[in-house]
């Protein structure tokens, strides 16, 4: 016997929820609003963690979403500290960790991502740090204030961003990666090339092509060891090593899971059990884009996905076909973009001057330009987005990408 009723419960406290709310609300959906989340803060955006909020340029009140004053004045109920531990998606029933037993009449399945553990000898060491939330970004850097040798593993945009913030903290940083360049398993091999540059220009010491075997202290960690024997000396060590779904609760529920890990959702993201959406890092959909089941872990993909379940609770149902958008800032050394369906294929077109830091890479597969990737002239990306979701075909036409006029294609 459920202790309450609500119109809608929304499980996770990350942009894609509160995304979902604001729509709802915005929307004008009847019935009270629940969002619930197990983090002290109101929904936040993460990527400040590993740039300004890690750099203390940004304070945690910058990081948020909305305040706390938000969501109350909107009639949107936000339960911080507060997990969902059961779904009962036949009662329709939810119980958090206050013992209270909630009714909802939609649910959204927003509860994003882990950090990827990595379980080597010495994992268990003192130093070694995680980055998904702020208190991780607290953690790091007070560590680093006093750590001379940072080492950073891993070559993704995490590992990537926290190694530029922390030079340009004036920190010592080391990366190791088992890509041969930072950032090309995303961007391809032209912008890893570039950011590989980038780093190493910077004072980033780059180990490419080499695997993390094991971590080595007596109590706290003081030496990362690589698959091929070097031994770098470290004071800390972050570890940039992927998120996995936070699937504990749809697993629990029964809902189906997919291919990738994530919540199984169809096209217009409902999970398989009726009336309840995914969206956000855990929701694997059937992508029309994409033809098939993909799960997206970017920002804005995340918010995206929290306003189309939102719209869909509304009584709007469609299929989900935003094109993916990422970005990512090493400090303020660079940013890129990047819009597309496929990481890094093999052919690349490039426009622009790559030494000189303005340039696009476009990615082209089956005659078909599926992803571009932008540093400093993003006056490209409208024209790439547009031809990669019409799925124009360009063959005999690439010259024109490199420099002719992209509104001709
Ligand atoms: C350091 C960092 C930097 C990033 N930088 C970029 C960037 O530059 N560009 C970009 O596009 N993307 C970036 N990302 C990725 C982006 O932030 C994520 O894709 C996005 O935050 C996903 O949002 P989400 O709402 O799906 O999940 P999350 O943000 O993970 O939120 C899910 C929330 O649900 C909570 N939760 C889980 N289970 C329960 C439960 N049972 N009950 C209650 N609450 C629960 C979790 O504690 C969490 O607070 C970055 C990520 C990180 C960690």
């Amino acid at each position: 016997m459920a202790d309450r009723e609500v119109g809608a419960l929304i499980v996770g406290g990350g942009v894609a929820g509160a995304a979902c709310a604001e729509a709802l609300h915005e929307g004008e959906f009847g019935g009270q609003v629940l969002l619930v989340g197990r983090e002290p803060d109101p929904p936040y955006e993460r990527p400040p963690a590993s740039k300004g909020y890690l750099a203390g340029a940004q304070d945690r009140d910058a990081c948020l979403i909305h305040d706390a004053g938000w969501y109350a004045k909107r009639s949107i109920e936000l339960a911080t500290r507060t997990s969902v531990m059961r779904l009962d998606t036949a009662a329709r029933e939810a119980t958090l960790s206050t013992k209270e037993v909630v009714e909802y009449g939609v649910a959204l399945i927003a509860t994003g991502a882990n950090v990827r553990r990595l379980r080597v000898d010495g994992a268990q060491l003192e130093g070694i740090h995680y980055l998904r939330a702020l208190g991780n970004a607290d953690a790091i850097r007070a560590h680093a204030e006093e750590a001379g040798d940072i080492v950073l593993i891993g070559g993704s945009y995490i590992a990537c961003e926290v190694a530029a913030t922390l030079t340009s903290l004036g920190r010592r940083c080391t990366m190791v990666m088992v890509e041969d360049a930072p950032l090309s398993t995303h961007f391809g091999a032209t912008a890893g090339g570039f950011f590989g540059a980038l780093l190493r220009e910077r004072g980033v010491e780059l180990v490419c092509g080499d695997a993390l075997e094991r971590l080595e202290g007596s109590q706290r960690v003081e030496r990362v060891v690589t698959a091929s024997g070097r031994e770098i000396a470290a004071d800390m060590v972050v570890m940039g090593t992927g998120a996995m779904p936070d699937v504990m609760l749809a697993r629990a529920a029964k809902l189906e899971l997919g291919e990738t890990g994530g919540v199984a959702c169809s096209a217009d993201l409902e999970t398989s059990a009726r009336g309840v959406w995914a969206a956000g890092d855990v929701c694997e959909y059937d992508s029309v884009l994409h033809g098939g089941p993909v799960r997206i872990e970017h920002f804005e993909v995340a918010r995206a996905q929290g306003r189309a379940a939102a719209a869909a609770m509304l009584g709007t149902r469609r299929p989900y076909e935003e094109l993916p958008y990422f970005w990512t800032d090493l400090s303020d050394w660079a940013t890129a973009e990047w819009v597309g369906i496929t990481e890094a294929p093999e052919r690349e077109v490039v426009r622009g001057d790559v030494d000189g830091g303005a340039f696009s890479v476009f990615h082209l597969a089956g005659g078909r330009m599926v992803a571009a990737l932008s540093v400093g002239r993003g006056g490209d990306l409208p024209h790439a987005q547009r031809l990669i979701a019409a799925g124009t075909e360009l063959s005999g036409r690439e010259a024109a990408l490199v420099d002719g006029d992209p509104d001709a294609l």
